[in-house]
């Protein structure tokens, strides 16, 4: 089973947009958050390192926890939105090492909630995963990543 090597390269599985910034250290996408009678979007910086939680958003937003946040990405002429078609709850990004082995990247969009996922692309494998809150998502991971790449 691949692990990822070296430097990693977060990009939209969209239009292979790079999301990776300063130096690979941190992941950066929008993030639209929704309430009854408003919705706004803010720039997210999350930490590239998996099992690294927290992040940083714009200015003049604060974010408690139990939010539920839409990450789309960053290029404009994309724009398209990260949550996975299996569960409305994750959302999935691409990432590439230093020798081209791909991996998706599977998070929770709960702010808060730490639970992430790193897939082996091409053998749809569960590679690690990550956070105190992914113990409750493992049982129906095995049955969800059937459906990846479909
Ligand atoms: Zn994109």
């Amino acid at each position: 089973m691949a692990e990822p090597v070296g430097k990693l390269t977060y990009v939209c599985p969209h239009c292979g947009q790079k999301l990776s910034f300063m130096e690979g250290t941190v992941v950066k996408m929008v993030g639209r958050l929704h309430a009854d009678t408003f919705s706004c979007r803010t720039m997210f910086y999350i930490p590239s390192r998996l099992g690294q939680y927290g992040g940083i958003v714009g200015e003049g937003v604060r974010i408690k926890e139990g939010a539920f946040v839409e990450f789309e990405c960053i290029n404009g002429q994309c724009r398209r939105n990260f949550t996975t078609t299996y569960d409305q709850n994750l959302a999935e990004i691409k990432m590439i090492d230093e020798v081209g082995n791909e991996f998706v990247v599977i998070f929770n969009k709960i702010y808060g909630k730490k639970a992430t996922f790193l897939v082996d692309l091409k053998q749809k494998r569960l590679v690690e995963q990550f956070g105190e809150d992914a113990e409750s998502y493992s049982r129906e991971f095995n049955d969800l990543i059937n459906f990846f790449g479909c």
